[in-house]
């Protein structure tokens, strides 16, 4: 089994629990206006590579990782759900934890061989309200928000993370919304608040794209605070 992979960081510490090996597989069904990955989203342009071929590798780092595990990110990572799910098969096989980050794009009657053989999820939820959301990324939000109830019947723990846009997500009433829409789920561990960054703007001009978002300030330290505050009114364990 082969996917296409963009990228490898082998000591990653900010995509699951632990040190973690990280896989960015290759394409995208979304187009998030704040994306800072344009370069992933056409699935053919990344590296052909074999989970055997990755196994190997992985297993190279695996004293490194054995307090976290091996993470897929993206792109999106389930858009490859077979090669995602064969990995995840082979990581358990050896021990080692799993992660995958999805936006939730995907529907479940496609990734959920993957999302059975995963250990952990990390959910995007790029905007509660759908059309908002639509907006924002390119689709609305009702795969993520299926996929989410799916993991709260199956018990599997999923950790939510929200990039706050100003102009856009940087909206107390809709995280007032969301808030209260994700405190009904047991599964969720943790919510991350994550501030908008331009960091990828780069990318979008060596590509040619339009990156509407140039004149976007990143948000005050203040408005994230008041935002994780708004979560933890409702017993989310915010980070
Ligand atoms: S889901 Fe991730 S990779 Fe895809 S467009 Fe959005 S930010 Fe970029």
């Amino acid at each position: 089994m082969e996917g296409y992979v963009h990228s490898i960081e082998t000591c990653g510490t900010l995509d699951g629990p632990g040190i973690r090996y990280v896989i960015f597989l290759q394409g995208c069904p979304l187009r998030c206006k704040f994306c800072h990955n344009p370069d992933s989203w056409q699935i053919n342009a990344g590296r052909k590579v074999s989970v055997d071929e990755l196994m190997e590798d992985i297993l190279r780092y695996r004293n490194y990782i054995k307090t976290g595990g091996v993470t897929l990110s993206g792109g999106e990572p389930l858009l490859q759900a077979k090669f995602a799910a064969e990995l995840f098969r082979e990581c358990k096989r050896h021990g080692i934890h799993t992660a995958v980050d999805t936006s939730g794009a995907i529907a479940l009657s496609i990734c959920k061989e993957a999302v059975d053989a995963v250990d952990l999820v990390l959910l995007d939820i790029k905007s509660i309200d759908t059309i908002k959301c639509a907006d924002l990324t390119g689709k609305g939000n009702e795969d993520a928000l299926t996929l989410l109830n799916y993991l709260e019947q199956t018990g599997k723990d999923v950790w939510i993370r929200h990039v706050v846009v100003p102009g856009i997500t940087e909206n107390e009433e809709d995280i007032e919304r969301m808030a209260q829409y994700l405190s009904r789920f047991t599964v969720i561990k943790r919510v991350e608040i994550l501030p908008f960054h331009k960091m990828g703007e780069y990318k979008w001009k060596q590509l040619n794209l339009n990156y509407e978002l140039g004149d976007t300030q990143p948000p005050e330290k203040e408005s994230i605070e008041n935002i994780k505050n708004i979560l933890r009114k409702y017993r989310l364990n915010v980070v």
